[in-house]
């Protein structure tokens, strides 16, 4: 099991490292292991392997990993929709980063009981960038207004940057254009303190990394046992 985590660690790690150097030398590229579709034990291997941060996309499971991996010293994401009523949940986890704030009236709320807590948290705005209904996110035309009310109302919020998931398509100049949408709103607002750019799975992280992705969440071509 271990050997086929190494191996798969390793082949991302590489094609990630082939992508960016395209960029630039200097384009650091952050790699955030998915395990929803994985076990604990897994996670355990990967953190021997040399990864340290993990995602999760349901704050129960987040919630039972965390605890159940807390002698790791391992950075967790929520990388999944929040329902409002995992608000409080998701504040007492603590998690690095909130990578899916998806609307203002969901920042309104974390924001408000962050306040009741004294607490602060990191958090991505999410972008539905090919405007697929079938995803969450603000729109492209709202996003920068949204990210500057946000900032601007929502005093326990630290906006680090934007999230999204590439058009759902085979079509790649599809995804590709969803990408450099993704990429040009970020460029917008890192006068603003964006520093991250969160685009790219299993199945595109490269592109989305040629795009100007730093941060990719990977699951699948990690964790998978073949
Ligand atoms: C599941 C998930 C991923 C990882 O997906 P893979 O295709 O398995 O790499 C990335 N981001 C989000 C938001 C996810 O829910």
């Amino acid at each position: 099991m271990k050997e086929i985590l190494r191996k798969n660690l390793d082949e991302v790690i590489w094609n990630i490292e082939q992508a960016r150097v395209e960029v630039s030398e200097h384009h650091i590229v952050k790699l955030v292991a998915v395990g929803k579709y994985s076990d604990e034990e897994s996670i355990k291997t990967l953190y021997e392997l040399g990864q340290r941060a993990f995602g999760e996309n349901q704050v129960q499971q987040l919630a039972t990993r965390m605890q159940n991996l807390e002698s790791l010293p391992l950075e967790w994401h929520m990388i999944g929709t929040l329902q409002s009523n995992k608000i409080n949940k998701l504040i007492e986890l603590r998690p690095v980063l909130f990578q899916a704030l998806d609307s203002l009236k969901l920042a309104e709320a974390l924001d408000k009981r962050l306040a009741e807590k004294n607490q602060k948290m990191n958090a991505l705005l999410q972008i539905n960038s090919a405007n697929e209904e079938s995803k969450s996110g603000v729109s492209v035309d709202e996003a920068i207004d949204i990210y500057a009310q946000i900032q601007e109302e929502c005093s326990n919020i630290n906006l680090k940057g934007v999230m999204s998931i590439g058009a759902h398509t085979d079509d790649t100049k599809e995804i590709q254009k969803s990408f450099e949408v993704t990429h040009n709103i970020y460029e917008k607002l890192k006068n603003s303190g964006a520093s991250i750019c969160s685009m790219g799975m299993s199945n595109d992280y490269e592109l989305a990394i040629r795009c100007g992705s730093n941060l990719v969440r990977i699951g699948s071509q990690i964790f998978k046992k073949r």
